[in-house]
C-alpha cells in the first residue's frame, strides 16, 4: 500500500501509554501501520494536510445491530420499553432478506465511518430467509471497515415461553454448527486483522442455559471472544431473579461468561458486587448511553466501572433504538449522562474520548488499534476544527464539547475511507437509493 504523510497536524491526541498530546506533528503511514511520528517528516507518497485539524485514533464501536438501519423510528416502537419495543419489531425483522441485511450493514458502516469509527463490532442474532453472517462481513469489506462480527442467536421462541416469534429462532445444534462454520471460515486472529469473529447468543432471556454454556466452551476451544446483552434494565434483572434465581452477574459467572475474552452490552443495572466481579475477571462492557436513554433503561454506572478498572468501551447499539449511529455523539452522550448522575466533574471530554478509542480497543481485545503510536495499525480520524461547530473554542482538543460531528478524513489500515467529508470506498447516492428501496418494501409489507 502506498505511503501517506499526514503533515502539520495542529493537535494529535495519541491515547498512547503516556497519553501524549502532540502539537505541530506529522504522521507517516506505511503498509497499514503508523510508521513514524515526528516533525518535518518526508515521504515518497501522498501528502494530506493536518492543518486546522485535531487527529485522534479511529473510534471503536463495541456494540451494534447493523441490520436495524432499515427500521429506524418505526411507529409503535418509538416510545416503547425494551420488551414492548422488541415485540413491535420482531415481525418486521422476520421479513428481512439477505440483501436487506447486506444493504443495511453497508449503510450502517458508512454512517459509523462518518462519525470517526474505524473498527466496529456487530451483533447479528437473527437470520431470516436464508440470511448469513457473511452478509455483514461482505458489507464491511465493501466499506473498508475493520470488523468484529458476532454470530448471535435466539433459540427460545413464543411457543416455548420466549419473546421472539418461532420463525426467528433457530435450533441450538444448528446454531453451534454455524458458529463453528463462521469461525473456521472468517476469523483471522493475526495482528492487524480486518475480521475477527465472536460468538454471541442474543441474551440470557432468548437462549437456553445450555447454549450459553456450550457457546462459552466453543469460544474457548476456538480462541474467539464472547458477547451478549446483560443487565440492561429492571425487567432484565427481574427476569433473571425469577427464571434463574440469581442476578445476571452470577448467571454469567456460573456459565463461563466472565474473563478478558468476554464483553457484555449495556450493564446498566450492575450492582457493586458485579462491578467487582467484572473488574477482577477483566470482563468488558459495551456502554450504550443513547440506547439506554432512548429505551428509558437508566444510567449505567460508568464512573464506578472506570474507577474499578472494568474495561469499558462505547456502543451505538442498533439503529432501531438510538436511532442515530454517530459514535462521536455517543461519546458526548456518555460524558453528559455521567454528569447528570454525578455532577459536572464526573467525566471529562478527554476521558470520554479515551473510552471511545483506547477503551473500546481493549474491550474488543485489539491492543493493535485505539492509539496513535509507531507500530500500531493506521486507523486514524481527522477532525477539521476550523468550521462552525468549533469556531470560538479555546481548546479545540476538547472535541466532545465543541467540535464537528463528522470527520474530514478517516483511515483504516492506512486506506482512506472518508476523503474530504465524502465516502471514498463506495457510491453513496447509489447506496442510499438501494437502502431506501429496501426500507420502502418493508414498510409496504408491515
Ligand atoms: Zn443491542
Amino acid at each position: 500500500m502506498p505511503e501517506i504523510l499526514i503533515q502539520n497536524i495542529d493537535i494529535a491526541l495519541t491515547m498512547d501509554d503516556q497519553r501524549r498530546r502532540l502539537s505541530a506533528v506529522d504522521l507517516r503511514l506505511r503498509d497499514g501501520i503508523i510508521a513514524e511520528i515526528g516533525s518535518d517528516l518526508s515521504t515518497t507518497g501522498e501528502r494530506i494536510s493536518g492543518r486546522g485539524c485535531v487527529v485522534t485514533p479511529g473510534l471503536v464501536n463495541t456494540h451494534h445491530h447493523l441490520y436495524q438501519n432499515l427500521t429506524r423510528a418505526v411507529p409503535g416502537a418509538q416510545d416503547a420499553l425494551l420488551f414492548g419495543w422488541l415485540k413491535r419489531l420482531y415481525p418486521i425483522w422476520s421479513a428481512f432478506t439477505p440483501d436487506d441485511i447486506h444493504v443495511s450493514a453497508q449503510l450502517g458502516l458508512a454512517e459509523l465511518a462518518f462519525s470517526g469509527c474505524s473498527l466496529t463490532s456487530d451483533h447479528l442474532y437473527l437470520y431470516p430467509n436464508g440470511s448469513r453472517l457473511e452478509d455483514t462481513i461482505e458489507a464491511a469489506g465493501d466499506i473498508g471497515m475493520r470488523f468484529q462480527p458476532t454470530r448471535g442467536a435466539m433459540s427460545i421462541g413464543e411457543s416455548a415461553g420466549g419473546l421472539p416469534p418461532d420463525s426467528l429462532v433457530e435450533d441450538e445444534r444448528a446454531i453451534l454448527d454455524d458458529m463453528i462454520r463462521v469461525v473456521d471460515r472468517f476469523h483471522d486472529a493475526a495482528e492487524g486483522s480486518m475480521c475477527r469473529v465472536a460468538l454471541a447468543p442474543c441474551s440470557p432471556f432468548s437462549v437456553s442455559r445450555e447454549l450459553m454454556r456450550d457457546s462459552a466452551l466453543l469460544a474457548r476451544d476456538k480462541g474467539v471472544m464472547l458477547h451478549t446483552h446483560l443487565a440492561e434494565n429492571d425487567e432484565d434483572i427481574a427476569y433473571s431473579l425469577a427464571q434463574f434465581g440469581c442476578r445476571p452477574g452470577q448467571y454469567a459467572e456460573d456459565l463461563g461468561w466472565t474473563g478478558p475474552d468476554v464483553w457484555h452490552a449495556h450493564c446498566v443495572k450492575l450492582d457493586a458486587e458485579e462491578i467487582d466481579l467484572f473488574a477482577r475477571t477483566r470482563t468488558g462492557v459495551a456502554h450504550c448511553p443513547c440506547s439506554n436513554c432512548r429505551l428509558g433503561s437508566g444510567i449505567a454506572p460508568l464512573r464506578a466501572m472506570r474507577d474499578a478498572r472494568v474495561p469499558v468501551g462505547l456502543g451505538v447499539d442498533g439503529s432501531a433504538s438510538n436511532d442515530m449511529a454517530s459514535l462521536i455523539s455517543e461519546a458526548r452522550q456518555a460524558m453528559l449522562l455521567q454528569r447528570v448522575a454525578q455532577g459536572a466533574d464526573a467525566m471529562s471530554a478527554y476521558e470520554a474520548l479515551e473510552i471511545a478509542t483506547r477503551g473500546g480497543a481493549e474491550v474488543l481485545g485489539r491492543p493493535d488499534v485505539g492509539q496513535l503510536a509507531v507500530g500500531k495499525r493506521a486507523d486514524i480520524a481527522i477532525w477539521d476544527v476550523t468550521g462552525v461547530a468549533s469556531s470560538g473554542s479555546w481548546d479545540p482538543a476538547a472535541l466532545l464539547l465543541a467540535g464537528p460531528a463528522q470527520v474530514k478524513h478517516l483511515f483504516v489500515e492506512g486506506r482512506q475511507i472518508i476523503r474530504d467529508g465524502t465516502l471514498a470506498t463506495m457510491d453513496l447516492p447509489g447506496l442510499l437509493e438501494r437502502h431506501q428501496k429496501a426500507t420502502t418494501r418493508l414498510m409496504q409489507l408491515a
